[in-house]
């Protein structure tokens, strides 16, 4: 890393002890960032970094709500405020027992680069609780979600805060935290938050749009080596909203998806993931992965243990950080591996990215390659800004042609600094230096 950066990247990491997944984002994005100060030195002395690294603003609370026995249960909630300079602050919620301050934090960093290459007008931000959904009745989720409005409604609008979904957090949880806003503002301001229902403000293919936006941007990357998606074999991990629809895409184009996980285990099924089933399972009976073996034949499930044990030609981590260390990353090489694409934030660790980028294998970075969900969230903001509603058709073209703009951005921002192929450094650069012009074009705030 560069002297100059890591100087302030130190600094940084000394005033956030204990937020590891937040140095982590930091370190990553500060490594691809020297070329960038050599051609920009208005951009150190504008302290461009050292405020990128400060959240605008970060807000904690406290989430009480009764469960169905009555007990009083205590969370914790968060929305931390990054950066508003492209736009008013976006980024999804996370209701996870694993969400704590630096998790949040490593996520909203993230956000800021990842909506700047979107092209679209939309800050960095992210929040989330450190409730655990899982086993909760729906009236337990609907009380929750009330709670935690009753205090985060202040701190957001349509022109400041622009919160959606996330691990955790899809329609039914947007829908309540929605009816809370509502009723506590007695406003109907569509635009406060994104991935609503298609009756009352959402948008087509918002669901769908972050698992087709990565099998979007990996054709794109497989394109530039004279392939495609037909005929790969495609192992994904996870099996929530972006697993689910970056195997319906995969698939769409020719591929075979042999696998995928949950937190317990994972499916192995050789004729292709049937993705109704999969739907059926997940998303109406909100049921575990392991119920699919025992409703289709020729089917393995594996309890515990990776999905990345399996050989694939194209992996998907479409599950969560950190999910695909250096070793899993060595294995895939060495059985085959041509390209990854993460739908998931961060779910590679920076030793299986360079494991990755070693052997030449086509890799596009969380931030470039699950972009299309909060662009699409940004595409519903168009939408109620205008009080309008677009068709399926016209939406997913949209978002088409925003994912291969992103690809190509990244392709000749890293053309552009001497390391192409390296969607990394492309993806690190595009987005920084857009953030970076718009801050210092605002003066010191
Ligand atoms: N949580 C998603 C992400 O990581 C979507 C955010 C949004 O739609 O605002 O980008």
């Amino acid at each position: 890393m560069d002297a100059r950066l890591e100087a302030i990247r130190d600094t940084v990491l000394a005033r956030n002890p204990g937020e590891g997944e937040f140095h982590q984002a930091v370190t990553e994005v500060f490594e691809s960032l020297g070329p960038v100060h050599d051609r920009h030195p208005e951009f150190l002395e504008g302290a461009v970094l050292e405020r990128l690294c400060e959240p605008e603003r970060q807000i904690i609370f406290r989430v009480p709500w009764a469960d169905d026995a009555g007990r009083f249960q205590i969370n914790r909630g968060f929305r931390v405020e990054f950066n508003s300079a492209l736009g008013p602050f976006k980024g999804g919620l996370r209701f996870h027992p694993s969400v704590n301050l630096g998790i949040v934090k490593f996520l909203g960093f993230e956000q800021i680069f990842k909506n700047a290459l979107t092209g679209m007008p939309i800050g960095g931000g992210k929040g989330g609780s450190d409730f655990d959904p899982r086993g909760r009745s729906d009236a337990e989720i609907m009380r929750f979600c009330q709670a935690f409005m009753t205090e985060l409604y202040r701190h957001i609008g349509e022109y400041t805060d622009v919160p959606a979904g996330d691990i955790g957090v899809g329609g039914r949880e947007i829908g309540y935290l929605f009816g809370q806003y509502k009723r506590i503002t007695n406003r109907y301001e569509s635009g406060v938050l994104t991935g609503k229902g298609i009756s009352w403000g959402g948008s087509l293919v918002r669901p769908e749009a972050t698992g087709y936006g990565t099998v979007i941007f990996a054709e794109e990357m497989l394109k530039t080596r004279g392939q495609s998606f037909d005929g790969q074999r495609v192992v994904v991990s996870g099996s929530g909203n972006v697993a689910i629809n970056a195997i319906a895409k995969a698939q769409s184009l020719g591929a075979t998806v042999v696998a995928c996980s949950d937190s317990s285990g994972y499916v192995v099924d050789e004729a292709g993931i049937d993705v109704a089933l999969l739907r059926q399972i997940k998303e109406v009976e909100r049921g575990r992965l392991k119920d699919y073996e025992a409703r289709r034949s020729a089917v393995d499930y594996v309890d515990g243990g990776s999905v990345w044990d399996l050989d694939a030609t194209v992996a998907l981590p479409c599950a969560t950080q950190n999910e695909l260390d250096g070793d899993a990353a060595a294995r895939l090489v060495r059985n085959g591996l041509l390209a990854v694409a993460e739908g998931a934030n961060m779910p590679s660790t920076r030793e299986a990215v360079a494991v990755f980028q070693d052997a030449g294998v086509l890799f596009g970075p969380g931030k470039a390659a699950n972009a299309g969900g909060v662009a699409t969230s940004a595409l519903e903001m168009q939408q109620n800004a205008s009080r309008d509603s677009w068709s399926f058709a016209h939406t997913e073209d949209r978002l088409t042609k925003i994912m291969v703009g992103i690809h190509d951005r990244c392709a000749a921002t890293a053309d552009e600094y001497g390391d192409p192929g390296n969607y990394v450094l492309g993806a690190n650069i595009g987005g920084f230096v857009k953030v970076a012009d718009a801050m210092l074009a605002q003066g010191l705030i």
